[in-house]
């Protein structure tokens, strides 16, 4: 019956959380996309974070009361107030029980177009959340958390051990595994790096790989071999360049012969493709299509980079927003690329599970949804109120407007949920 109550919620404390101790999470740094927003996301813990000089404010042992759904956090509630949200709780706890009837069914449009839908994993033990979830398959499995808190980097045979038992979960569904995405609000503290003036915008994700490659080549090895035991799928992180794509692909093959040359089994089709997370990438996304086996936009960055604002930053947090027509361009140009190239095209930012934004998606040709596996059924609900032309409808209306503040008012008017 704990609430938490910190400054900052780094990744690697959300991760020892237990969630049978701790009901809520209140931060004073951190933004709805942070690290450890995701997290306390799949803990399905409720949280409210970037709340002002919060741990002055609260006192050891004060009862309070935490909002996850409107932001609101209470001090030393009065009774009608306790009353009042207890009622808002079991009424939510009955909601979430009520999706129970969307297990086992397909995705689909109200006019019967299937879509996929996966989920987002950061452990083995979340791919056995999403199973039970009843996730379509894996969209996105975050590989960092497996380097993190570690005193060493993690071999060979422990990667390979992760990778199998995941695809075996899934049992045969996709599972699109990202390698190593360091940096920016990620650290490993192993590696001893140096500190930089802008993380966000330094030597991480794809580009630190591709310099360290004594570490990028273990971990292609680890899922090039658990490629054998299921769908195991390779992406890219914070591409800017095709030759990013182009050297990870040329490393792939080398590895393949050096498992060629030892006999070792692995998927020789094995697919490669990326996230499209930065501006760059997203106005090359027709030259990046032509070479990438599939792409998922990470709204969560590309909203960072293409407003220019650090996503866990609460002073600038009012500009970070998917709703911008800056962001919902930048997204239907990329999804019209890969569709003029013939490959899928997914998303994995947290902007997919968000209900109002569904239609647009559906509008522009989504084809996969990945989202926090506690989201899984909430998404195929809302996937399933919306049928295509009623979401070009709103499509149309939403990119005719100017401004982030508008399209967030339509949306919200339209909601169906
Ligand atoms: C993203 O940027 O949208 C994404 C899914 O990756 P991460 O949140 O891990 O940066
Ligand atoms: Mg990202």
């Amino acid at each position: 019956g704990t609430v938490l109550v910190t400054g900052e919620l780094t990744p690697s404390m959300t991760a020892g959380i237990r969630r049978e101790n701790i009901v809520g999470i209140v931060t004073q740094t951190g933004g709805r996309t942070s690290h450890s927003a995701i997290l306390a996301r799949a803990l399905e813990i409720p949280a409210v974070l970037s709340v002002e000089n919060v741990t002055a404010l609260i006192a050891d042992k004060e009862d309070v009361v935490v909002d996850g759904v409107e932001g609101v956090v209470l001090a030393s509630p009065e009774a009608e107030q306790i009353a009042a949200y207890t009622r808002r709780r079991d009424e939510f706890l009955e909601e979430r029980r009520a999706l129970g009837r969307f297990i086992g069914v397909e995705t689909l449009t109200a006019d019967g177009k299937k879509l996929e839908l996966a989920a987002n994993i950061g452990s083995v033990k979340d791919a056995l959340q999403a199973a039970d979830c009843d996730a379509e398959g894996i969209g996105l499995f975050r590989t960092e958390f497996l380097y993190m808190d570690k005193a060493a980097l993690p071999t060979e045979e422990e990667q390979f051990a992760a990778y199998q038992q995941a695809a075996l979960i899934m049992k045969g569904k996709p599972v699109v595994i990202r390698t190593l995405d360091i940096g920016g609000d990620k650290e490993l503290p192993c590696l001893g790096l140096e500190k930089e003036e802008n993380p966000f915008l330094g030597w991480r994700a794809i580009r630190f790989c591709l310099a360290r490659r004594d570490l990028f080549r273990v971990q292609l090895r680890a899922l090039l071999r658990a490629s054998a035991y299921g769908d195991i799928r390779i992406m890219l992180p914070l591409v800017t360049c095709v030759e990013e794509l182009r050297e990870a692909r040329a490393l792939l093959e080398e590895i393949k012969q050096e498992l060629d040359a030892e006999g070792v089994k692995y998927n020789r089709e094995i697919k490669l493709g990326i996230m499209i997370e930065t501006p760059a990438a997203a106005l090359i996304a027709d030259l990046l299509a032509r070479e990438a086996d599939f792409f998922s936009i990470g709204t969560n960055d590309l909203t960072q980079y293409t407003m220019a604002v650090d996503r866990g930053n609460s002073k600038v947090a009012y500009l970070y927003s998917h709703y911008h027509p800056a962001v919902l361009r930048s997204v239907r140009h990329i999804i019209g690329c890969a569709g003029a190239e013939g490959i899928p095209v997914g998303m994995c930012g947290e902007a997919a599970a968000d209900e109002l934004l569904i239609p647009l998606l559906i509008s522009f040709g989504l084809d996969e949804f990945s989202v926090s596996p506690t989201s899984v059924l909430a998404v195929r609900k809302a996937i399933s109120l919306w049928s295509r032309q009623e979401a070009d409808e709103l499509c149309a209306q939403a990119l005719a407007l100017s401004t982030e503040a508008e399209v967030h008012a339509l949306l919200k008017n339209a909601r169906r949920f």
